[in-house]
């Protein structure tokens, strides 16, 4: 296994990837983009304890595929225990005088609540701050932006997570798998039980640029695989109901019409990476010792799905349609 210090937080602290296996394949998994969902941290610790394991299938699996691990991406926020780095605006405008004059970007946080102090230590929501056009510059006319437009790597944290993936595409001549771990507010399957979801997948972040509500990302079209992270997602789903009756039975589909461009899963997908999205339920703060553990069992084991299917090849015959039928995720607790 490799250990790479691969960049730095706004406050310094060192970002890594790991890295393991031999394969030409690329699986990259991120977690704690947003600081207070720690629960992807402890599965990638897991799988990257079995990946570097004696085991044969763990040998066989390091021969087909290169699995790189970004985990806790965004360590200023996990220090702080929130979902946004710790960054001024004028910090910003520093290293980026043209945009001088612009209001903050809009995914700028700067308020008080009981739990988070943005006011005295505001910063980003990085998980906005990605752009499709890996070479982006930051241009004062794409600012204060929105929700359903890119981002602009104007934080450390973003740009040390494309500069990994871009030296990836270098290196294999693509990302075959991009895997994001997030968690949510607690939902209810769709199913009509009342059961709360262990968490929810998706395969969908930006309109398909084949469409007309795509169109701004039609250069994409021909990179954007759909198809592929829709089989990635049902082979998440499927390693999971095959475990049969456990507490890790309650699979949803995240909402779907997703138009977040400025999100890695967004750009990356443009970029033709099949996509997983997962929201574990619950954040941190509010999790038992106990809960916890059996959640971040159940990400590991959502993740085996994927990278199996990836190292035998069965990922690829599955019916992309499947995904249609899983349950969508409704009504919140
Ligand atoms: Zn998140």
């Amino acid at each position: 296994m490799k250990v790479e210090i691969v960049g730095h937080s706004n406050r310094n602290r060192e970002i890594y990837t790991a890295t393991v296996g031999t394969g030409d394949k690329v699986v990259l998994i991120q977690s704690e983009i947003h600081g207070n969902e720690k629960t992807g941290t402890e599965a990638i610790l897991s799988t990257l304890e079995f990946l570097g394991s004696n085991s044969p299938e763990a040998k066989k699996i390091r021969e087909e595929i290169t699995f790189v691990a970004l985990p806790k991406m965004n360590p200023d926020a996990a220090e702080l225990n929130r979902r946004g780095n710790d960054m001024t605006w004028a910090e910003i405008l520093k290293q980026f005088p043209q945009l001088a004059g612009s209001k903050p970007a809009w995914n700028y946080y700067t308020y008080k609540n009981e739990v988070f102090d943005y006011e005295s230590k505001p910063g980003f929501d990085v998980n906005r701050d990605f752009n499709p056009d890996l070479d982006y510059v930051p241009q004062l006319k794409d600012f204060p932006g929105k929700s359903s437009s890119p981002g602009w790597f104007i934080t450390p944290e973003s740009q040390t997570a494309r500069d990994v993936y871009k030296s990836l595409v270098k290196e294999y001549g693509k990302v075959e798998v991009f895997v994001d771990l997030h968690h949510q507010a607690p939902y209810y399957e769709g199913n009509g039980t009342d059961d709360l979801v262990t968490y929810s997948i998706s395969a969908q972040f930006v309109p398909d640029p084949r469409t007309t509500e795509g169109q701004a990302y039609v250069k994409y079209a021909d990179n954007y695989n759909y198809n592929f992270s829709r089989q990635l997602n049902v082979a998440v789903y499927d390693a999971m109901k095959n475990y049969g009756n456990s507490p890790f039975g309650n699979i949803s589909l995240y909402p779907q019409n997703q138009n977040l461009p400025g999100t890695a899963l967004g750009a990356f997908a443009l970029n033709g990476s099949g996509t997983v999205l997962f929201e574990v339920r619950g954040q941190t703060q509010s999790m038992g010792q106990k809960k916890k553990g059996q959640l971040i069992k159940a990400v590991e084991r959502g993740l085996y799905g994927i990278i199996n299917g990836v190292s035998e090849g069965s990922v690829y015959n599955i019916d992309p349609e499947k995904y249609e039928s899983i349950p969508l995720t409704k009504g919140r607790q």
